[in-house]
C-alpha cells in the first residue's frame, strides 16, 4: 500500500527488495497498491487481498512483505487469508539488525527490540478461538465457554510473563553496558580528542569512506545494515592534530521506532561529535529524500546542532549532470568518491577546518 507518487512506491519497493535480499530472501513479484489509507483489518484492500493470494499460488512465494508497520490484527488476518507468513517492514529490519549485530550491548539492544516488538502480537490457539468462537474450539480437555481459559491461553500467559522478564533483564543488562561506554567517552572528551562521526544513509559509502580517509579495513559490503556498532578510528590532521573518525549504524526511511529506541544510546554518541560528516549517494535516484530521513533521526538523537558536512560519495558512478545540480544545491558540500580517491584531499581539508581548535592555541595567539 502506498501514499505518495508512483515514485516513491517504486523507490519504497526497490529498498524493501534490497532489505529483504540483505535479510536472506530471494525477492519474486512486487505488488504496489494506491489508496489514502491501509485498509484497516488487512492493511491492503480486499480485492487486491485476493490478486496477492494468486500471485502467492502462480510463484510459490513462502512469504509476503509489507512495505509498512501492520497492526498485529492486520498481519494475522492477512496470514489467514493468505495462507503464508507476513512479515512487515519493522520486523524485517529488526531481523538484519539481528544477523548483523556483534557487540555484546548490540545482540542485547537487538533482543530487546525483537521482543518488544513481539509482545503485543504473541498469540495463543487457545485466545484466538475463545474469543471467535466463544472457546468451543480448543480445550484440551478443559472444554469452556466464554471467558473459561484453555491451555493455550495459560501456555500464552507464560510466555508473555517470560517475555516480560526477559525484556527486564536485558534493559537492566543494556543500562549498565552504557554506563561503562558514557565512561569511556567521558574520557575522551577528558582528552580532548575531537571526534568526526560519519553518518549518513545505508550503502551511501560510510565505511569505504572510512576506509579511504583512516586506511583501516572496515568491512564494506554491498548489502544494506554492514554496519552496526560503530567502528573508531584515529586519524591526524596535516598539522599533527589527534581526531576521531567514527562510522555510525546506516539509516533508511521509516525506521521502526523500536530500532530508533533501541539504537539510541549508540546514536547519542552522534551527538556528542564535533563534526557530523553526512556521506550522500550521488547515483540514488532520492537523494535529497535521503537527506531529510538522515537528518530526522539526527534531530530525534539531537544531533541537528552539530555542525555538518556534506559529502556526495561515489562521484566516480554517478553522471555529471546530478553532481553540478547537487554542488548546486549544496554549495559547501564536497564531491568525492571512495573508490578512486576523487575528492579525497579536499575532504580531509574540508575537515580540518571545522575541527576545534584546542584551547591552548587560540590561548597562543592572544597577548
Ligand atoms: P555504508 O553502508 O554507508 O557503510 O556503505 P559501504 O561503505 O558499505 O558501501 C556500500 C556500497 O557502495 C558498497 O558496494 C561499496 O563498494 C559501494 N561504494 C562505496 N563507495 C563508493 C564509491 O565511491 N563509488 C562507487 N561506485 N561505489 C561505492
Amino acid at each position: 500500500w502506498t501514499e505518495g507518487t508512483q515514485d516513491d512506491a517504486d523507490n519504497s519497493l526497490t529498498e524493501l527488495a534490497a532489505l529483504a535480499e540483505t535479510a536472506g530472501s530471494q525477492v519474486l513479484e512486487g505488488l504496489i497498491q494506491r489508496r489514502n489509507r491501509p485498509d484497516p483489518a488487512t492493511y491492503i484492500g480486499r480485492g487486491k487481498v485476493d490478486d496477492l493470494g494468486a500471485v502467492v499460488l502462480a510463484t510459490g512465494a513462502d512469504t509476503v512483505i509489507c512495505d509498512g508497520e501492520l497492526s498485529p490484527s492486520q498481519l494475522r488476518n492477512l496470514e489467514q487469508r493468505i495462507k503464508v507468513k507476513v512479515v512487515d517492514r519493522t520486523a524485517l529490519i529488526l531481523d538484519i539488525f539481528a544477523q548483523h549485530a556483534k557487540s555484546r550491548e548490540g545482540k542485547a539492544q537487538v533482543e530487546l527490540a525483537q521482543l518488544e516488538y513481539l509482545l503485543p502480537r504473541l498469540r495463543g490457539w487457545g485466545e484466538t478461538l475463545s474469543r471467535q468462537t466463544g472457546g468451543s474450539g480448543r480445550g484440551g480437555g478443559a472444554g469452556g465457554g466464554v471467558g473459561l481459559r484453555g491451555p493455550g491461553e495459560t501456555k500464552l500467559e507464560t510466555d508473555r510473563r517470560r517475555i516480560r522478564h526477559r525484556i527486564a533483564k536485558l534493559r537492566r543488562e543494556i543500562k549498565s553496558m552504557t554506563t561503562v561506554r558514557q565512561t569511556k567517552r567521558a574520557r575522551r572528551s577528558r582528552n580532548a580528542v575531537p571526534a568526526v562521526a560519519i553518518a549518513g544513509y545505508t550503502n551511501a559509502g560510510k565505511s569505504s569512506l572510512l576506509n579511504r580517509l583512516t586506511g583501516a579495513g572496515v568491512l564494506v559490503e554491498n548489502a544494506l545494515f554492514a554496519t552496526l556498532d560503530p567502528t573508531t578510528r584515529r586519524a591526524t590532521t596535516s598539522d599533527g592534530r589527534l581526531y576521531t573518525l567514527s562510522d555510525t549504524v546506516g539509516f533508511v526511511r521509516h525506521l521502526p521506532h523500536q530500532i530508533v529506541e533501541a539504537f539510541r544510546s549508540t546514536l547519542e554518541e552522534v551527538a556528542d561529535a564535533d563534526l557530523v560528516v553526512h556521506v550522500v549517494d550521488g547515483t540514488h535516484p532520492d537523494p535529497e529524500e535521503q537527506v531529510r530521513a538522515v537528518r530526522e533521526v539526527l534531530a530525534e538523537v539531537g544531533a541537528d546542532r552539530l555542525p555538518e558536512l556534506l559529502v556526495v560519495n561515489k562521484a566516480d558512478a554517478a553522471d555529471e549532470e546530478t553532481l553540478l545540480r547537487l554542488k548546486r544545491l549544496w554549495p559547501d558540500a564536497v564531491l568525492v568518491s571512495a573508490h578512486t580517491g576523487r575528492g579525497i584531499d579536499e575532504l580531509r581539508e574540508a575537515i580540518e577546518q571545522r575541527l576545534p581548535r584546542p584551547a591552548v592555541e587560540i590561548r597562543a595567539v592572544l597577548p
